[in-house]
């Protein structure tokens, strides 16, 4: 019922237009298990909830949330929760299927899931956030635990947020559950090295795709579109490795300096204001011009679909590096290709996030924690192996990036599925 309605709204843009698409292309390298194919286009489990708040101002509003398992033939479901004014039910079941090939393309014992609220946070007051994210953590609670389903933070949620979800799924169970949640605040049983994972882990993997490439990441140019979580870390280590980075974009505005961007100060700018638009020795240019900047690496750490066919004719990278989940739209995929423009692929790129989630999550279970330096040394070297992995893989079947991660990951996946076999 649910898959007949999202069918009807197929539309280029659409991310799980994207995401089967995507699995389309991987069905003819999967020899005998392809017959399993069906288990990765068809979500597990879907649950809508109504998330009624009493706002500041005395009226009740109802919002929109979802919790989407897709898959959980190797583990439990993981996945972040998305707080956005334009989350839609399509759009999580697509965040929820990158989340089963991510987890399964660095293999991690998770199969993939993932959460929405529909609403613009800014507009809500920090107590009207807490009840919102109270009230859905409530509603999903008969998903979600810390051995069958681990939600994150994604867009527009953050460590505060998983606190909450912690407390919330505790309170409700009667026990003090860390790992309910992973991107929990270090005092609360969350991991050194969290906040900053996904950052390093595009950071980790463009270095090895730049190696590769023979690409000098220490006189790179480097554009960035959005400076949240993800960009603003991927940023500060491209830097400091002596990349320019001559471009970033938030939602408000783009700023460019040829002569690269003091990435500390606009830091700080987003830190204090929420916004970069007046960072230092940087000229304002135009949202659309994004896409024109001469840049030798393109980082989309925003949202989906924003690489369309049309702006990947125009970009002027040698390497893309996906920060953002589903960036790319297919048709853009085979524009980069045909101009031999590098791609690291969302589900391995942006993975650093999930793998040191997963640190955290066997840290809270075993209740040691590893040092700093321990877990970046671990992320680094599983995220590279991965990727290391993907590129032979590539190699021999002559295929891009996205193609090889998707394989390894699709054939780890439907192993498992054959080897579980079916209920009943
Ligand atoms: P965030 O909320 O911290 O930051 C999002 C950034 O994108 C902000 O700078 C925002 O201004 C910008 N943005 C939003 N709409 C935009 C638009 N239309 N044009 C340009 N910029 C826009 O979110 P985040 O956690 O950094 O996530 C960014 C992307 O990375 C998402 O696709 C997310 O799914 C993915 N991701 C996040 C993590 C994580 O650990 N947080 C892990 C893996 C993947």
């Amino acid at each position: 019922m649910l898959l007949s309605y999202v069918n009807a709204h197929k539309k280029s843009g659409n991310a799980w237009q994207t995401y089967l698409a995507q699995i389309d292309r991987v069905i003819p390298y999967l020899g005998e298990l392809a017959k399993w194919e069906q288990s990765l286009r068809h979500p597990k489990r879907i649950l809508i909830v109504d998330v009624p708040i009493e706002m500041d101002d005395g009226n009740v509003h109802h919002f929109e949330g979802f919790r989407v398992q897709h898959n959980l033939s190797r583990g439990p479901g993981k996945g972040g929760l998305r707080i956005h004014q334009d989350v839609t039910l399509e759009e999580v079941m697509a965040l929820a299927g990158w989340m089963t090939i991510k987890n399964a393309a660095v293999n991690l014992p998770y199969g993939g899931a993932k959460g929405g609220i529909r609403v613009d946070p800014s507009t809500l007051s920090m107590k009207e956030l807490e009840k919102v994210t109270r009230r859905y953590t409530s509603e999903i609670g008969l998903l979600i635990g810390p051995t069958k389903d681990i939600p994150a933070p994604d867009v527009n949620t953050n460590s505060q947020i998983m606190a909450w979800m912690m407390d919330t799924y505790s309170m409700n169970s009667g026990t003090t559950a860390t790992g309910v949640v992973t991107g929990k605040p270090v005092d609360l049983g969350g991991s050194l090295g969290r906040t900053k994972a996904t950052g390093r882990g595009v950071f980790m993997t463009g270095c090895e795709a730049a190696r590769r490439m023979n690409l000098n990441i220490s006189n790179a140019r480097v554009a960035i579109q959005g400076f949240g979580n993800v960009g603003s870390a991927a940023a500060e280590l491209f830097a400091a490795a002596g990349a320019k980075v001559v471009c970033i974009q938030d939602q408000f505005c783009t700023v460019f300096n040829h002569h690269g961007i003091d990435i500390t100060a606009a830091v700080k700018a987003h830190e204090e204001k929420g916004r970069i638009d007046d960072v230092a020795n940087t000229e304002r240019i135009n949202a659309e011009a994004f896409w024109d900047v001469d840049c030798d690496i393109l980082i989309p750490a925003a949202l989906e679909s924003q690489l369309t066919a049309a702006r990947a004719q125009r970009i002027k990278a040698k390497l893309v590096l996906e920060g953002a989940n589903g960036p790319t739209l297919p048709e853009a995929d085979d524009v980069l290709n045909d101009r031999g423009i590098n791609v690291v692929p969302d589900v391995i790129c942006n993975a650093g996030g999930v793998i040191v989630s997963y640190f955290e999550w066997v840290q809270d279970f075993s209740s040691f924690f590893w040092t700093e330096n321990e877990i970046n040394q671990r992320l680094d070297n599983i995220i590279v192996q991965a990727l290391q992995r993907i590129f032979e893989v590539a190699d021999k079947l002559k295929v891009s990036l996205r193609v090889a991660a998707f394989t390894v990951a699709c054939e780890r996946i439907l192993m498992a599925r054959q080897l579980r076999g079916l209920y009943p």
